[in-house]
């Protein structure tokens, strides 16, 4: 099957022009002038009308917990609705995280989430693996995974007594990194201190979500950031620094990154839209937007843009943990150290990170970038994914610009009951999304499959130097 996507932009981190796409089966082979397409119109089965649109890179959200166990529960989208929501919005490809409970090994970790994958998931997938047990199985685990293709490992400086690794654990998981060229993932803040501020609040009588905020001070996520940058350093492996959204922990990064440091972070929407203002909305409203690191106070999102722009940020992720208001999020009325900590965002990535075309803060090409071809270089899926040129997947968003909707949990296509961008209108969206050739959306419909999406072993980051 042959499909011709003719009459569109083309988008690509390094800018965008007129330009038609042909497809054969799974794959671009061929990106052609429109002026002389008319010569191989007829090489084609279907074609595809994008006049007016922009043809570009399926996104690719590298940060998603589909499925993941939870005090009992389980976040409330699974493979299934997790990657159809993903697909509704844009996006082609995820990295999800395994999560290692204590005590088990990182093979049965991803047998179990293989097994959860597998069968349901729409869209390709990879993994990530969530370490919370650090001994020497464990260690030498790593080194097994690299070679199946999970290449990035997350540890925790936050949550004692659950993933928390000790500066100690976190600097042999490290050696062990840069032995094999895999990553470390860092959910960088101070998770003893915070621990502290936490009781003192609920002492005083301080239960409702907006304290969920103010128990996690910004400083705590600078003085982690920078923690985790000195162990890196020590050990010559790569960091990446997950969910970043103080402007503490951003003049970490960035200064490790001026002195030519392989350190990288991603920020998600959530840190760029929401405030602490969403968190002390009234009658545990604020229960829906509580996640960790917390939303900020306001002043920080301008930093997070200006990072985005000048590369101290690469990426923009979901960390899409969803829990619904009702029975989940309501686990902590009374007590905000109750509520799990998560949000809703798959679906709506590349539309929020489009707003930041439409208002000025980003150029089309660094919308592409943060949203696909970065996160695809990053944990080593590229040219495979994350571009369009000739023998790359044939993952592809055929995107109106001038499309006008409005997110809400009325129309949302992920598994929970509240959006935490209820009632804001969004300028854009997908028209059609392929995936290796094939239309999972088009004109609001679905043509998906559960299933059809498969595993992705990835190779090393490809930004190290
Ligand atoms: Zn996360």
């Amino acid at each position: 099957m042959r499909i011709l996507i003719r009459g569109g932009t083309v988008g690509t981190e390094t800018g965008s022009s007129a330009a038609d796409v042909l497809i054969d089966g799974e794959t671009i082979v061929a990106l052609l002038d429109p002026a002389h397409t008319g010569s191989f119109a007829g090489l084609a089965d279907r074609s595809i009308d994008a006049t007016g649109k922009y043809v570009i890179p399926g996104g690719i959200d590298v940060h998603t917990h589909l499925d993941m166990p939870f005090g009992g529960t389980f976040s409330a989208d699974d493979f299934e609705t997790g990657t159809r929501a993903a697909a509704w919005g844009g996006t082609t490809s995820l990295i999800d995280f395994a999560v290692q409970p204590k005590g088990s090994s990182l093979r049965e970790t991803l047998d179990t989430w293989h097994a959860k994958a597998g069968g349901k998931a729409s869209i390709d997938y990879g993994f990530h693996m969530i370490i919370s047990d650090v001994n020497e199985q464990t260690l030498k685990e790593m080194d097994v995974l690299v070679g199946e293709g999970v290449t990035s490992f997350k540890m925790f400086m936050a949550y004692p007594g659950v993933f928390y690794a000790t500066d100690g654990e976190i600097l042999q998981a490290m050696e062990r990194a840069a032995g094999s060229g895999a990553t470390i993932m860092m959910h960088a803040e101070n998770g003893i201190a915070i621990d502290v501020l936490v009781a003192q609040a609920l002492a005083s009588g301080h239960t409702d979500p907006g304290w969920h905020g103010r128990t996690r001070p910004p400083e705590l996520e600078g003085e982690a950031t920078a923690r985790a940058i000195r162990l890196a350093q020590v050990t010559g492996a790569p960091l990446y620094i997950v969910h970043l959204s103080a402007q503490q922990a951003l003049q970490a990064v960035t200064e490790a990154r001026d002195a030519g440091r392989n350190v990288f972070a991603e920020t998600c929407p959530q840190y760029l839209y929401l405030s602490q203002d969403d968190l002390d909305a009234p009658d545990f409203e604020g229960a829906k937007y509580v996640c960790s690191p917390p939303v900020r106070p306001k002043e920080h999102q301008a930093h997070l843009w200006r990072g985005l722009r000048t590369n101290d940020l690469s990426i923009v992720s979901t960390d899409h943990c969803p829990f619904c208001f009702k029975e989940q999020k309501e686990l902590g009325r009374g007590d905000f150290s109750k509520i799990p900590n998560g949000m809703p965002g798959i679906e709506h990535r590349v539309d929020l990170l489009h707003q930041g075309v439409v208002n000025g803060e980003l150029s089309l090409a660094r919308w592409v970038e943060v949203n696909s071809t970065t996160p695809a270089r990053m944990f080593g899926l590229y040219p495979r994914k994350g571009t369009i040129a000739p023998g790359s997947d044939a993952d592809i968003v055929v995107y109106d610009p001038a499309l006008r909707h409005v997110l809400s949990a009325e129309t949302h296509h992920m598994a929970v009951d509240y959006s935490a961008y209820e009632g804001r209108e969004v300028q854009g969206g997908p028209a059609v999304v392929m995936s290796r050739g094939e239309t999972l959306v088009s004109d609001g419909e679905w043509h998906g499959q559960a299933g059809r999406g498969r595993f992705l072993p990835r190779g090393e980051c490809q930004y190290l130097r």
